[in-house]
């Protein structure tokens, strides 16, 4: 019999700690998990499944414009934005039921309320202490905001799915995903919305062509975006918010939303008594292991900051549970993941950038196509898509796949297989296309641009 309560606590009932609970648990494992706020974590209650369904509510805007084109007449409808806080907020409360009944079935026993570490196996919870041979933190990460006067006006993307009322005017500060998918969804709910960004090009670490041809699409709908541009203050007024750049700009609006990036969930964790080690940013330092350097306590997801995208935490989780618990040890392969911005719209993307390929070949090919969707040939709208495809001549091996345009996500989720599997130009050149869809033209881009 062991000596301790549970063979593993998990700290955070998000997507990585609930999938290793549940593994665990399933595999004959004494699991506890606690959570101190909401079940299903930040992906279920303020990041993916609301931000897309406010992605669907915004965009049927563009749709029902563009059904005139197509005959449809007479279609005045009018936007409800408590009705969507609604029907957003009941499906939450379904997944959170949901994720309840996986953790329960799965046999992991779950705290409701805040962990924290007391020693290497001591955990105290909800006015206990508990002793286990291992602990994971999954605890997520948390918005963050950059000090300056009027910090307390902004708010983030938390409040942004709790916002009793749509502002007249936005005015969104940040250039990465969220910043840029706000700026969409607010856009197609009518709101008037400025982007505002520090550099030249938003959505850094993605290919040039993508970064630059998104902000034009943004731009085309009616999104203002103004780079370059870094706010120093934020005061309220009459009229709601002003703020202060550096040029000497005042910008006012109704609602500021600062979208300047995450930081790992750490506080009141008690890790810096038990001496984990953190890196320079605040996130917990892993092995491959996901071992710290305390032996029995363990991290991933969002709070290591890697690659802060669901499908990594829950690859890490089920990595982590067979190499623990299981004769069949696995790892995730960093590489070539695949990732989707859901902006208006949508970004796509998996494997090299342009500029990473060329930093690590020398013949590198270059295939680009940008043309108007079918679709909009009769929409009346003017929206171009972009696809773009790496090649590495010698080896014939595609490195990257870069898409602007509707379903980008959906596409480049199957393109993303096909680089997995090491495909060549020539197995996407001898694939069949699919007529009409705008992802055979994928296998049917003949001619290096570049
Ligand atoms: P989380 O899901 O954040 O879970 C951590 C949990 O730990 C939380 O529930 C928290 O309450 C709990 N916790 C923290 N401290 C304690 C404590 N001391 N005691 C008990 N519980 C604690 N990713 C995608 O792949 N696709 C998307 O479209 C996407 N959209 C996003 C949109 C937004 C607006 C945001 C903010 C994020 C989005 N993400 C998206 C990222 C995704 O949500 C995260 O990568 C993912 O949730 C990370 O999972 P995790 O398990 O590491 O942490
Ligand atoms: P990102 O790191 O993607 O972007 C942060 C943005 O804020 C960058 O443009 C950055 O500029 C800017 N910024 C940072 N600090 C400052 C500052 N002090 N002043 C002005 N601007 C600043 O973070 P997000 O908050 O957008 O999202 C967090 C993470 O959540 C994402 O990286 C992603 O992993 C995940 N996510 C995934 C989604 C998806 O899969 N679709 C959707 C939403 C979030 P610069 O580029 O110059 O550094």
């Amino acid at each position: 019999m062991t000596q301790y309560d549970y063979d593993l606590f998990v700290i955070g009932a998000g997507s990585g700690g609930v999938r290793a609970a549940r593994m665990a648990a399933g595999l004959g494992v004494r699991v506890a998990i606690a959570e101190d706020r909401y079940l299903g974590g930040t992906c279920v209650n303020v990041g993916c499944v609301p931000k897309k369904l406010f992605v669907y509510a915004s965009h049927f805007h563009e749709d029902f414009s563009a059904s005139a084109g197509f005959g449809w007449t007479g279609i005045k409808p009018e936007f409800d934005w408590s009705h969507l806080m609604a029907q957003k907020n009941q499906e939450i409360k379904r997944l959170q039921g949901i994720y309840d009944g996986l953790i329960k079935n799965s046999g992991a026993r779950l705290f409701e309320g805040q962990a924290s570490v007391i020693d290497a196996h001591t955990i105290s919870v909800v006015g206990q202490i508990i002793s286990c041979e291992r602990i994971l933190v999954a605890t997520g990460g948390w918005p963050s905001v950059p000090d300056f006067p009027g910090k307390e006006h902004v708010a983030t993307s938390n409040e942004m799915f709790a916002l009793q009322e749509l502002p007249k005017r936005l005015m969104i500060v940040g250039g990465g995903y969220i910043a840029v998918e706000f700026a969409g969804i607010m856009h197609g709910l009518g709101v008037e919305t400025t982007l505002c960004y520090r550099g030249d090009k938003i959505l850094r670490g993605f290919d040039e062509d993508i970064r630059e041809f998104v902000a034009i699409e943004m731009q085309k709908k009616g999104i203002n975006i103004l780079f370059n541009t870094q706010i120093n203050a934020i005061e309220k007024n009459d009229n709601g918010f002003i703020a202060q750049t550096d040029a000497g700009q005042s910008l006012q609006s109704d609602l500021f939303l600062y979208a300047t990036g995450r930081s790992s969930n750490t506080s009141g964790l008690g890790l810096d008594a038990v001496g984990v080690a953190l890196d320079q940013s605040g996130a917990i330092k892993v092995n491959e292991h996901y071992q710290t350097n305390v032996s029995s306590i363990y991290a991933l997801g969002d709070v290591t900051d890697r690659l802060n995208l669901t499908p990594v935490a829950t690859a890490e989780a089920m990595a982590l549970v067979n190499q623990l618990y299981t004769d069949t040890p696995t790892t995730v392969d960093y590489d070539n993941i695949p990732t989707a911005v859901f902006s208006q719209p949508n970004v796509g993307t998996v494997g090299l950038s342009e500029a990473e390929a060329r930093s690590r070949y020398t013949d590198i090919d270059i295939y680009k196509s940008v043309f108007t969707p079918m679709k909009h040939t009769l929409s009346g709208l003017d929206e171009k898509t972009l696809m773009k495809m790496i090649v590495r001549r010698s080896t014939d091996q595609v490195l990257g796949i870069h898409m602007v345009g509707p379903d980008a996500g959906e596409i480049i989720q199957g393109m993303a297989i096909a680089i997995r599997a090491g495909a060549t130009k020539a197995v996407f050149d001898s694939t069949i296309g699919i007529h009409p869809t705008a992802a055979e033209e994928f296998v049917t881009m003949r001619s290096p641009v570049g």
